[in-house]
């Protein structure tokens, strides 16, 4: 167990520099990208080290899973910011806008009707990003790139949400550059400040092309099982 928390926290300074590294090569301010660590799948255990090593921004892709991991430890450590990175029901909206300070994968006119909703009734008011299903794929969350605008628009106006990002996941079979410059291109004109993308296989690419955020798990963790790729 000592052996896989140092590793894990070797892992974590790993990625830190290399973020560093990358936005210095970038001409970025390392300031401007936060790593969201994505703990899904991890254990209390596995976590504890990296909130030790002063990590605290953390990434869940599911709302269940980070119901019951999630408070307990910040208890310990209050200053734990959440995010949210998998898709949302509508029915887990309710708990998803208690635990969550930013949800990542707003995507659709009912998510956002819910969301506005719980928003009005507790006065809690999640930082809001835009998933974008970037390569238009049939099995991927996301809004189509066709219907971006027309979304972003409908949440600020219509539902009275801010949305301050965007998210998407490029194909597993693709590049990630030309789906990380469109996603900036819809951030620009959208007047959208915040992006985020890249994991641990492309986070270099993500910070060149304007990334502010980086969602990185398997480099720090290690591999997950393959059930958890599939639902990716
Ligand atoms: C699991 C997951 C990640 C992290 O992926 P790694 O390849 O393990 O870094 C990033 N984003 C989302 C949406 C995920 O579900």
């Amino acid at each position: 167990m000592q052996d896989d928390s140092s590793r894990i926290v070797a892992n974590w300074h790993n990625v830190m520099k290399a973020i560093d590294r990358a936005a210095g090569d970038f001409e970025r301010d390392p300031g401007d990208v936060a790593l969201v660590c994505v703990s899904k799948t991890c254990q209390a255990e596995a976590i504890l080290p990296v909130l030790a090593a002063g990590q605290r921004l953390f990434g869940e892709n599911r709302v269940q899973e980070a119901t019951s991991k999630w408070p307990a430890l910040r208890d310990q450590f209050p200053d734990i910011q959440l995010h949210l990175i998998g898709p949302l029901q509508t029915n887990k909206v309710r708990e998803a806008v208690e635990l969550f300070d930013v949800i990542e994968t707003l995507d659709r006119p009912k998510l956002a009707a819910a969301v506005a909703a719980e928003v009005t009734r507790t006065g809690r008011r999640p930082e809001l990003f835009v998933q974008i299903n970037t390569g238009a794929e049939d099995q991927k969350a996301g809004v189509l790139p066709e219907f971006a605008d027309t979304f972003i628009a409908e949440c600020r106006q219509i539902y009275e949400l801010a949305v301050s990002g965007l998210m998407c996941i490029p194909p597993a079979n693709q590049h990630a550059s030309a789906h990380f410059a469109f996603l900036a291109q819809i951030a620009r004109r959208n007047g959208i400040a915040k992006l985020s993308m890249g994991m641990s296989s492309d986070f270099e690419l993500g910070i060149q092309l304007g990334a502010t955020h980086v969602r990185i798990g398997s480099a720090i963790f290690g591999a997950r099982a393959a059930r958890d790729h599939a639902a990716l």
